[in-house]
Order: structure tokens, then sequence, then C-alpha cells
């Protein structure tokens, strides 16, 4: 019967494999197999795992895309998200509102830091952020100073693929085939000390970062420039914690200079470093915007959103211009059955998940620190919940490997054989588990993830790549 079970199941995931070549694209397609690929067939989740299309069963290392922080299948989400619907499935945010929105508004406003009192609800990150700078620029139009809407990012960053989000993206490969708005980008260097000048100590490298930033003000005017967006910890650009003391400054120079701080906590927001709001409890600032999604409906529901200081608000109604419209609203904002999971995942993460996260985040991080004696891992560093492997082709140059060899995909490969989804990242791996993981989880996701990085080491040296 088992054998027939899975027979079963292999048919409907080749059935699922064969419809999705025929008529699914998935985001991220290369122009070779755009509209002809199918990649992982899932079917369910519970807890850490997810059990893919053949039966397998998959412990979640990055949790969706960073985003299932409350784990899959709980019950009060999957309640609320029905009970939502059957209530009030959905009003105009434009003419109405609803309570969930409302009540939703004034408990994050409560977490967020300084002044960040009001909330603007999108779809997800990239609409955050995309509501964020338009906000920026309306403001400026508004103050009477439209020259001033250059927007500052860094390399390595990632913030969204809606045009102007997409504009301030630096990884490989984001813009070699995409057009973007660079001419109203300006991007700084990565903030990344496994990669500083050799030599330099992380002190030197954090006052060089802060220098560049000031010469680019200088040289470009804080007359033109709009904002600074950062992801306080980069998330997809590899886990990219930046050296101590450079958001605080970084933070201080756009004060001085009014430029608005954004904090791109799409990622770290809603528990993945332990806080419902990383910028003030971790690293000790407070942003003027705040822009999240992801880990606010621990993925159970598309929401997204950004926190507003007050004083840009003040800043408007003082203005000679009360007549200005902030034209700029989505079908989808403030959607009430998002807001009604978003409410219920805060109670999950204040009864104990963030405590929880807290906890644990020392032993998960101490656990894959371990698998540093491996001679293909050049470092593995993270902060929280969230973890980076970074391979390299040697240790002493610490020399990235090529591209071709697509080191993650491979890891990822053997991982999954073995029982563990890993996002791949060219010479890296991501991880940001459901922050329910328990010890004995950890262990056997470490497990698996050193027995796959031997097994990638030993047909790297079997196929002279390495
Ligand atoms: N900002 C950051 C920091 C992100 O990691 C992401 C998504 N990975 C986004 C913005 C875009 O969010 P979304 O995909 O929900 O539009």
């Amino acid at each position: 019967a088992k054998r027939e079970e899975t027979i079963g199941l292999v048919d409907t995931a080749k059935e699922m494999i064969a419809t999705a070549q025929k008529h699914l694209v998935q985001p991220w397609p290369t122009a070779g197999d755009i509209g002809a690929e199918a990649r992982g067939g899932m079917v369910s989740g519970d807890g850490i795992y997810v059990t893919d299309s053949e039966g397998r069963r998959l412990i979640d290392g990055p949790a969706g895309m960073w985003c299932v922080n409350a784990g899959h299948r709980r019950k009060e989400l999957a309640d609320v998200l029905h009970e939502q619907a059957m209530a009030l499935s959905y009003n105009s945010p434009w003419y109405t509102m609803n309570q969930p929105s409302v009540t939703l508004s004034q408990r994050l406003a409560d977490y967020a830091p300084g002044d960040l009192d009001h909330v603007f609800y999108t779809t997800g990150g990239s609409s955050a952020v995309e509501t964020a700078l338009r906000f920026m620029q309306f403001a400026n139009n508004v103050k009477g100073r439209p020259d001033k809407k250059m927007i500052i990012s860094r390399q390595g960053g990632y913030h969204g693929s809606t045009y102007l989000s997409a504009s301030l993206n630096g990884r490989p490969r984001d813009h070699d085939w995409m057009d973007s708005a660079s001419e109203q980008v300006i991007k700084l260097s990565c903030p990344n000390p496994f990669r500083r000048p050799e030599g330099m100590s992380e002190q030197v490298f954090c006052d060089f970062l802060v220098a560049e930033f000031r010469t680019v003000i200088e040289k470009t005017g804080k007359e033109r420039i709009g904002a600074f967006i950062a992801e306080p910890v980069m998330a997809s650009g590899g886990v990219i914690i930046p050296p101590q003391g450079y958001l605080p400054r970084m933070r201080a120079l756009c004060a001085d200079n009014d430029i608005l701080f954004i904090a791109d906590e799409v990622v770290t927001a809603f528990g993945r470093l332990g806080h419902v709001f990383a910028s003030q409890d971790v690293f000790g600032i407070t942003p003027d915007m705040i822009t999240f999604a992801k880990g606010v409906t621990s993925g159970y529901f598309p929401l997204g959103g950004v926190m507003i200081s007050s004083r840009l608000f003040e800043d408007l109604r003082r203005s000679n211009h009360s007549d200005a419209m902030f034209a700029h609203g989505l079908t989808y904002s403030s959607h009430p059955i998002g807001c009604a999971v978003a409410l219920k995942n805060l109670d999950i993460l204040e009864d104990g998940l963030l405590d929880h996260a807290r906890a644990i985040s020392g032993y998960f991080q101490a656990s894959l620190k371990t698998l540093e004696d491996l001679p293909l891992v050049g470092e593995v560093r993270g902060l929280g919940l969230m973890a980076c492997i970074e391979c390299v082709a040697d240790r002493i140059s610490n020399n990235p490997l090529t591209l071709d060899l697509t080191v993650g995909k491979r890891i990822d490969g053997h991982c999954q054989d073995l029982g563990l989804l890993v996002r791949p990242l060219i010479n890296m791996c991501v991880m940001s588990p459901p922050l329910t993981i328990t010890p004995s989880q950890i262990d056997e996701m470490v497990s698996i993830l050193r027995t796959s990085i031997e097994r990638t080491q030993d047909e790297l040296v079997r196929e002279g790549l390495w």
C-alpha cells in the first residue's frame, strides 16, 4: 500500500511539473527556460517542516522566504483568517476602514520606536518600500524642494521588485538585464566586514563607510538627497551584519543633513532578531520610516506596510499646500483579513515566541558556527535567527568561488536529499527557520548541512573544480 501511495504521489508530482512547465511563470526565471520550468512542488507544512509533492518531509530552513516566523499549520492563524473572511472579507481602504487595521496600527505604533506612530499598509515588501519612497518624494514636493529626491542605497542590498524599489537593489545580476531608475539612486559600498579590504580593522572599515557617505552627501549636495535606505541586516545579500556603530553613525549623518533614514525591516522585524522591530531594540536607532512585510503575518496572508514618523506629517500639515494629495493607495491597503491575521500573529509573538527566539538564537548561531571547520566554508555568520554559510575557493584568500560552480545549489540539492531545504545564493546558503525551532531540530539541521557540504566538497574535487 505504501508503495502505491508513493507511486501516486510521484505521478501527481510529475503532473504538477508538467502543468507548471506549460502555464506557470516562477519568479526570477532565466531567458533560456522562462515559462518552461518547474521548481520544487510543495504540498503541506507543519511547524518547521514542509512536505514536497514527492512526499519528502523537509525542514523549512528559510521559513519560506524569511516569512513563516510562527511556523506552518498554526490553527489560530488559520482560524482567524477564516473568521475574518466570514465577518468582513474586504472593504475599501479609501472611503471606509475596518477594526483589525485600526487595532493593528495602534499595536504597531506601540512597538515602533520614537514617534513612528502611523502605519500605511501595503501588500508586501516591495510595495512598502515603494510607498516609503513615494512618500518622501511627495513630502519634498509639498515642502517646496522638488530637487531633494535622490535615494542612497547600498551594494548588496535588496528592497523589492517594483520599478523604484528594484532600482535600489545592489546584488550581482540585479541589473544585468533590467532597466531601472538609476539616475535617482546612488549606491554606497556594502558594509560587509568579511569582504573588507585586507589588513583593515573592522573599526577603520566602519570609518571608511561613514566617510564614503559623507563624501557622497558633500559631492551631491544634501539639498538633492531625499532618503537613505538600509536593511539593518542585509538579508538576501547574504546576511550581512554591519560593523559595530555603522547604523547609528549613518543615522546621525542623515539627521544632520535632513535626509530621511528608511529602515527596511521586511526581514528583520517580527521576531527574526528577537524583537517586533529591530531598529531600536537591536541597533539603537530610530529611523524616520520603517518598512515591514513577511513575518507580520508569518506568511499566512500577503501584507506589508510603512511606519511613518509623526513629525513628517506635522511638516506637511504646516506647509502651504494643504490641498496637495498623496496620490498613492492600493486596493488591498489595510486588508481586513491580513490585519486580523497580523493581530493574531502578534499575540503569538508576545505569548512566548519572541522570548523563545531570543533564547534559542545563541544555540542556533553557535551550532552553525561549528561548520566553519569544513574547508569549503569561508565564514558562518548570523544574528538572531538568520544566518549564512559562505563558501570560498580557498580560506587563505577568501576568494569567492566562481558563479558557475553554483555551490549553494549543490549543497541545497544534497540537503534536500537528506531532509532540509536551504536557500542557495550563488556561493552561500542562507538559513532563517521558523522561530519555533527547538535545539534538537537545530542539531538535525546542522548535521544535514555538515553531510551535504562534505558531499559537495567531494563532488567538486572529483570534478576537478576545487
Ligand atoms: N525588502 C527586503 C529587505 C526584502 O528582503 C524583500 C523580499 N525578499 C523585499 C523588500 C520585497 O518584499 P516582497 O517580496 O514582499 O515584495
